[in-house]
């Protein structure tokens, strides 16, 4: 399984609950964004009214799950939490919104996957505050308007272009996460292995950060992993050679790319000569959805500059070959 997609069982949630940041404050990284939603919350305190409506990219594990949790707290508002996936009909985000008491945040996470009807409920929802309840069936039925007290949508997505037009058009705010650089990660496991109360050397936390895919979540996963390393096999501290050893035996490589980033290079080089390969092509050789290859394993890949963009498809970039211990071959740089 993915290190990334592997967050769904339980003792992972509560173990990632207890080290999200509260407060804007204590979010590391991430300056843009952090700055342009303070302004956005400071202003809305002042004004004493709800906010715009917020919308969160990125790719998964960056925060913002854990944004939408701090922009609640922020305001002193409570959180209501569903997913694109969670809402089947538009009846039950009907059901959600008609609930909403003045002020509260609505997280929706992966928004991009709101079926239409609830999708087109949604934005009336959001730019009238308003929905329209449907009574009676066929001929006989008739919208009653309902108007909603003043709400904070806060969508998240992996990607923005997921979303149509209209619906994007509602957020009078979109922030960007990007990928964590690895000072910021090794901020964010300083800060893990004291809520945790475990000893974490520096030559330690900069080795997990340099293996955690720019990402917090996997940044936190690979931590508690060594904790259980230096627990079982060592004396208890995180030290390098801990860190080292624990990495290997959950094979997570040195550039820290997970097995279906490996997958998506390897079938790139081996079976496809290093490309151009299309998504749905490529995507149908690793096994996974294409969406999943784009949203999850290809921004990082890309950012790595192991894989490239082009007009007639992917193709892997020279270190690529290199990570795979492959000759290079000539005239794959472009
Ligand atoms: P997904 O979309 O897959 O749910 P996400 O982007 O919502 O992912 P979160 O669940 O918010 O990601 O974050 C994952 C974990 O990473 C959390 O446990 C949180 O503690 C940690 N984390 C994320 N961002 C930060 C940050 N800036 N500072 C400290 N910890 C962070």
């Amino acid at each position: 399984e993915s290190l990334v997609r592997a967050a769904a069982d339980e003792p992972e949630r509560a173990a990632e609950a207890a080290l999200r940041p509260r407060r804007l404050e204590e979010f590391v990284g991430q300056r843009v964004v952090r700055d342009q939603l303070s302004l956005v919350l400071q202003a809305a305190l002042g004004r004493g009214r709800a906010p715009d409506h917020v919308l969160l990219s990125g790719p998964p594990g960056l925060g913002k799950t854990t944004l939408a949790m701090i922009i609640a707290a922020e305001l002193g508002a409570s959180l209501r939490v569903t997913s694109g996936p969670a809402i089947q009909h538009a009846g039950d985000l009907a059901a959600v919104l008609s609930s909403l008491e003045e002020g509260e945040v609505l997280f929706i996470d992966e928004i991009h996957r709101l079926a239409r009807p609830a999708e087109e409920l949604l934005y009336v929802a959001m730019e009238d505050f308003r929905v329209d309840v449907v009574v009676g069936k066929g001929a006989g039925a008739s919208a009653i308007p309902l108007s909603l007290p003043p709400f904070t949508v806060v969508g998240a997505t992996t990607r923005a272009g997921l979303l149509p037009a209209p619906l994007r058009d509602r957020f009078g705010f979109t922030g960007h996460l990007d990928f964590y650089a690895d000072d910021e990660l090794e901020r964010v496991l300083v800060r893990s292995a004291g809520l945790l109360d475990v000893p974490l050397e520096a030559a330690a936390a900069a080795e997990i950060a340099s293996r955690s895919r720019g990402t917090p979540r996997i940044a936190n996963r690979l931590l508690r992993r060594v904790r259980d390393w230096a627990q079982v096999r060592g004396d208890g501290t995180l030290s390098l050679a801990a860190a080292r050893s624990a990495l290997d035996v959950y094979e997570v490589d040195v550039r820290g790319l997970d097995r279906l980033d490996r997958a998506v290079l390897d079938a790139l080089c081996r079976r496809f000569g290093g490309g151009p390969v299309g998504l749905t092509t490529l995507a149908v050789a690793v096994g996974e959805e294409p969406e999943t290859v784009e949203t999850v394993a290809e921004p990082f890949l890309v950012r790595e500059g192991l894989v490239g963009r082009t007009a007639r498809g992917r193709v892997a970039l020279p270190p690529a070959w290199e990570h795979l211990g492959l000759p290079v071959p000539a005239g794959s740089d472009t």
